[in-house]
């Protein structure tokens, strides 16, 4: 089954089968449409990532993100519509796409008076086993003409861990372009600490469930806290991702944590608003 959808469709995209069948068809129709269509209903929005370590909040750079508008259905999340395309065997053009856009859109915001921003792109494992996934990102970076340190890819931990000889391989040649890996929604999924420090990591994500109750709960306030000082440890940086109020980022300033990602300092948004508010 998996061989007939594309070589690197993987099979444990199973809870594709629990989808509403009426609904799933109609979205793989359209899905399929949208490919052939070269993805003019995809927008890439950005949502701003603010470095907090110094007197006042910095804006870093952006996560790009996706949203698929679908006729008659509106705003489709990536939640649901990922999964779906990796099934389909879409998500590698899909990727591609997302990720020329945000290149694109970091190298004019460095152009513009912010070297120093970068980008951070999703990218799910079926991409990252695609055999010339390297090659197109050098590509993608010559095309567009951002520097490699502006471009900072996030895979997700549960995913990393799938294979991690391949995987390491994998991110160690992305690294070695010079390109930037982030660990995604750590501290969910099949978490392992002794694969942490195997993998080329420059940034560690820490998963939004943590921050939700980081204010009443001990122990998500430790874990956070932990994982502040396991980066330290390895030397990479930390984001905390999901931060909504102001008593959470305050939380965060006082564990020194650098990156803050979340709706209190701005929801993912169209890229002309992001330019607006961050250039
Ligand atoms: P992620 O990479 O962990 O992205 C963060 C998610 O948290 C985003 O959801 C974002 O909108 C949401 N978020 C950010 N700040 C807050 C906050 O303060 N509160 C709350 N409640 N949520 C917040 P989104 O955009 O729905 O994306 C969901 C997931 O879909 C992403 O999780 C990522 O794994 C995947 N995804 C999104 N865009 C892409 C893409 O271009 N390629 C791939 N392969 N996956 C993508
Ligand atoms: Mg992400
Ligand atoms: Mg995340
Ligand atoms: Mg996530």
């Amino acid at each position: 089954e998996a061989k007939k959808k594309g070589k690197n469709t993987i099979e444990y995209y199973n809870d594709i089968a629990a989808f509403n069948s009426f609904k799933r068809m109609d979205m793989e129709k359209n899905l399929r449409a949208e490919a052939a269509n070269s993805f003019n209903g995809f927008e890439v929005y950005y949502q701003p990532v603010m470095n907090v370590l110094g007197e006042s909040p910095k804006c870093s750079g952006a996560e790009a993100l996706v949203r698929w508008n679908v006729p008659d259905m509106g705003l489709v999340s990536p939640g649901e519509f990922i999964p779906l395309a990796e099934y389909l065997g879409l998500i590698n053009p899909m990727g591609n796409y997302i990720l020329e856009d945000a290149c694109k859109a970091c190298k004019s915001w460095n152009d513009k008076g912010h070297p120093e921003y970068s980008v951070n792109v999703n990218l799910s494992v079926v991409q990252l086993l695609q055999k010339n996934i390297v090659k197109i990102i050098d590509n993608t970076l010559k095309k567009t003409g951002l520097k490699p340190e502006n471009l900072v890819l996030e895979v997700t931990e549960s995913l990393a861990i799938n294979d991690i000889k391949k995987m390491k391989q994998v991110l160690g040649q992305i690294r070695n372009l010079g390109v930037g890996i982030a660990l995604d929604d750590f501290g969910t999924g099949y978490s392992s600490l002794s694969h942490i420090k195997e993998l080329p990591l420059n940034e560690i994500k820490v998963d939004q469930c943590f921050i939700r109750d980081i204010g009443e709960d001990d122990y998500s306030c430790a874990f956070v806290k932990m994982v502040g000082e396991l980066a330290d440890a390895l030397k990479v940086d930390v984001c905390v991702e999901g931060v909504e109020e102001k008593e959470q980022y305050e939380i965060i300033k006082l564990l020194n944590l650098k990156y803050i990602q979340g709706y209190y300092f701005g929801k993912p948004m169209r890229l002309y608003e992001f330019e607006n508010q961050f250039l």
